[in-house]
């Protein structure tokens, strides 16, 4: 047997992959994640490293191959553990091992660490006083002040005593020569948080609900009667982050350390600063604008133990912590828990394998949960906690659906119902806040031609172009960005305009109709610089805007008392992105956007206009109705054999060349029908057909037991390989999508 190994445990180095013999006497010992050693290189150095995979044959001269000594006993076990979980994600995802390992493993490149220099006194303090005395007396003013300072601080910053003080490295040096002081050096981990501790945290009394949930969570976890995944349906202000926070607080006092994910969007300081007040520098954050550097140091600090809990989105489950007992995933149905790169890995997945691994327990979280978890949970794979009441007993918001037909039959051609309007007036009057949301992913605003009907599209992208206020038109696939024209640039004729709803129209109109006003406006425009987000959100927390208008990132984790109406525009415009999962994303979002309002004293009002006022999703959500969503859409995805009943795997295949594309998806698809086992269909054209001059093709695969699916893609990758020789093309594989194709 050989194994493939790699040296260095870092993101950068895991391509360099070596292949060494398993002696027999290891053979049993030996399995991928295993730390070994072997000699290394010409000189035949005894080094440490990881196995990565075993396999029987190798592609190496046998008398070249040089045998693995021994397993490495000193190693850490936590390396071991995101290995195995690499190699697992290899296989489920039908990433290359590569991929995986560069996933799981930290970035360790370009690590400056910050390093605090201290100068403290080496002697004691009577001889500190001697040289004191010294000093003085020989008129040495520079060594006189360190030598106060030092005796009454006991400590201090080298930047303190060469900058405030003024004392030159030389003084230094020529205490520290005769012994007096030395100097201390201490690697401090940048900490993100700069947020200190405001508030001093008092311990909530947990209801008698919550208080049930966490002896039965914890309880059955440590006596090992329940290792179940919990999922806890609880409605928005139903205490459910009280409930996260109490077990994180038992497990740490059992020696185990937690993972918390949270939506990227829900990072927010009010999340976070419940956590750091109850657990101080025990805790840290991980975020997207965190550099690679910053993100490797909270990892160190997991590792050395320095902080128990890690609170983050999907790759904070990476964190190397060496007693992990629980992972949390709050709003559990977020589509951002699933990757959008090789491997395209879902983190409730992931995170089910990792608490398996390292005897842990897995909690998930939501309003809303996704129908897979909640089929779960009714079948008795989950276990299943219910939380139905806001913990202030506040009412759930009233929600009033506008038929936007009727509307147009009247006559009325803006994009604000007659109801909506006159809401929006009232809270004016009465000083109290309102929220306009849009539900859709993409963006609005793109230019057509009334006279040939042609929307202005990206030449490298099968997109259209979006309008922007300077005046130009951009590809948000590509950045092509040009100036908007004044012909149709197919027919030249001088009629084209744009179209669609997006925020920036909305804000247009909010200011015409309502001039008095003032808006702020939260999308993808807005909010791309680095405070931008936070600046938006803390004006309107504030009351410095009357009106937030914005994207599905409005909806999001955010607690604004004085909100009291929230409008959705256009309901239904996230109900035929074409996928199965686009209903239950509608029921998600109107229900989360509707949870925004009423969440102060004053009861809240919601009001949702849309086209199809009968569609079931729509009516449950203005219902509050789960159950009823729930029961309406299992029924149509069994009909349908799609998830929960089926998996689908999608085979996305792009490249350069249209005619390459379109063989290799052929090739895939004869292949797959041959076997027979599989319901196919496709392939087709990708949504986007063309993306940076990239062309694009799907076929969709679908079965009821997952392996089946992962075996295919296994065997499919080795078969294609096997059949072509192209190089530019990009064969991708997607296991239950949660976006389009
Ligand atoms: P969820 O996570 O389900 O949305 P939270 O845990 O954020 O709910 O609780 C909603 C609000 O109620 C928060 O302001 C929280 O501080 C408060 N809260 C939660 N549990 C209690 C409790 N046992 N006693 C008093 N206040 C609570
Ligand atoms: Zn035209
Ligand atoms: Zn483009």
């Amino acid at each position: 047997m050989y194994a493939d190994v790699i040296v260095d445990i870092s993101h950068e180095a895991v391509d360099r992959i070596f292949q060494y013999r398993i002696p027999a006497e290891l053979l049993s010992d030996i399995s991928i994640g295993s730390p070994v050693c072997f000699p290394f290189g010409k000189g035949n150095r005894l080094t440490k490293g990881y196995v990565v995979s075993v396999s029987e044959t190798t592609d190496y001269p046998v008398e070249k191959i040089k045998n693995i000594i021994s397993i490495d006993e000193g190693a850490l076990n936590i390396e071991s553990k995101l290995i195995e979980l690499a190699s697992w994600m290899h296989k489920r995802y039908g990433s290359t091992m590569i991929q995986a390992l560069k996933t799981v493993l930290p970035i360790k490149k370009e690590i400056r660490h910050k390093e605090n220099k201290y100068i403290v006194l080496k002697c004691d303090e009577a001889a500190a006083k001697e040289a004191l005395d010294i000093a003085i007396k020989k008129k040495h003013k520079a060594k006189e002040r360190l030598l106060t300072e030092l005796i009454s601080a006991g400590e201090l910053s080298y930047e303190l005593v060469c900058g405030k003080l003024g004392i030159s490295s030389s003084t230094i040096k020529a205490l520290e020569d005769a012994g007096i002081i030395t100097l201390k050096q201490d690697i401090i981990y940048r900490n993100p948080s700069a947020l200190e501790r405001k508030t001093e945290y008092s311990i909530k009394k947990l209801t008698f609900e919550q208080q049930n949930i966490v002896d039965d969570i914890f309880g059955t976890y440590t006596n090992r009667t329940d290792l179940r995944p919990k999922l806890i349906h609880g409605v928005t202000g139903s205490g459910k982050t009280e409930v996260y926070m109490e077990i994180v607080a038992k497990m740490q006092s059992i020696g185990r350390q937690s993972i918390i994910l949270i939506p990227e969007i829900a990072l927010t300081y009010q999340t976070i600063m419940r956590f750091y007040s109850r657990f101080g520098d025990r805790v840290s954050i991980l975020h997207s604008r965190m550099s690679a550097g910053e993100k490797y140091d909270q990892f160190e600090r997991a590792k050395s133990g320095q902080i128990d809990i890690i609170i983050g989105p999907r790759s904070a489950l990476f964190t190397p912590f060496p007693n992990l007992g629980l992972i949390v995933i709050d709003e559990e149905h977020e589509g951002t828990y699933k990757s959008e790169t090789m491997p395209r890995y879902h983190a409730r997945e992931v995170a089910k394998k990792l608490t398996d691994m390292s005897n842990g327990i897995l909690v998930l979280g939501s309003a809303t949960p996704a129908v897979e978890s909640f089929y779960k949970a009714k079948t008795g794979e989950y276990c299943l906690y219910t939380m139905s009441r806001r913990v202030n007993n506040n009412e759930l918001p009233a929600v009033n659906i506008v038929n936007l037909k009727a509307e147009l039959e009247k006559g009325n051609r803006t994009m604000f119902s007659e109801q909506l309007r006159c809401a929006i007036e009232e809270r004016l009057k009465k000083k109290e806040q309102v929220m306009l949301f849009i539900n859709r992913r993409g963006y609005a605003g793109f230019v057509s031609c009334r006279s040939c009907g042609e929307p202005i599209k990206c030449p490298h992208c099968d997109v259209s172009l979006t309008y922007h206020n300077n005046g130009h038109l951009i590809c948000h696939y590509c950045n092509y960005n040009i100036k908007m024209p004044n012909t149709c640039p197919k027919c030249s004729s001088k009629y084209i305009g744009t179209f669609g709803t997006g925020t920036q129209k909305i804000e247009e109109a909010v200011n015409k109709i309502f001039p008095s006003a003032r808006t702020v406006r939260m999308d993808m425009d807005t909010t791309s610089g680095k405070d931008g987000h936070d600046k938006i959100l803390s004006t309107f927390a504030n009351q410095e805007a009357d009106i937030l208008i914005g994207t599905q990132m409005i909806v999001k984790g955010h607690d604004f008392p004085n909100v009291t109406l929230v409008g959705i525009m256009v309901a239904d415009m996230s109900l035929f992105e074409n996928d199965y999962k686009s209903s239950e994303r509608t029921f998600q979002l109107l229900t989360q956007a509707a949870g925004r309002a009423g969440r102060g004293a004053i009861p809240g009002e919601v009001i949702i206009q849309t086209y199809n006022p009968e569609h079931y999703a729509i009516e449950a959500a203005s219902k509050h109705d789960f159950y009823a969503f729930y029961e309406k859409e299992l029924s149509y995805r069994q009909l349908l054999n799609y998830p929960p009943f089926y998996h689908i795997l999608v085979i996305f295949i792009s490249s350069p060349n249209a005619t390459e594309c379109g063989t290799m998806i052929d090739m895939a698809s004869d292949y797959i029908c041959k076997t027979g086992e599989y319901e196919v269909i496709g392939p087709s054209d990708a949504i986007i057909s063309k993306k940076r001059d990239h062309y694009r093709k799907t076929l969709f695969v679908k079965h009821d037991n997952i392996s089946a699916l992962t075996d295919l893609m296994e065997s499919l990758d080795i078969y294609l390989k096997s059949q072509n020789n192209y190089d530019d093309v990009l064969v991708q594989y997607d296991l239950d999508p949660m976006n389009t194709y």
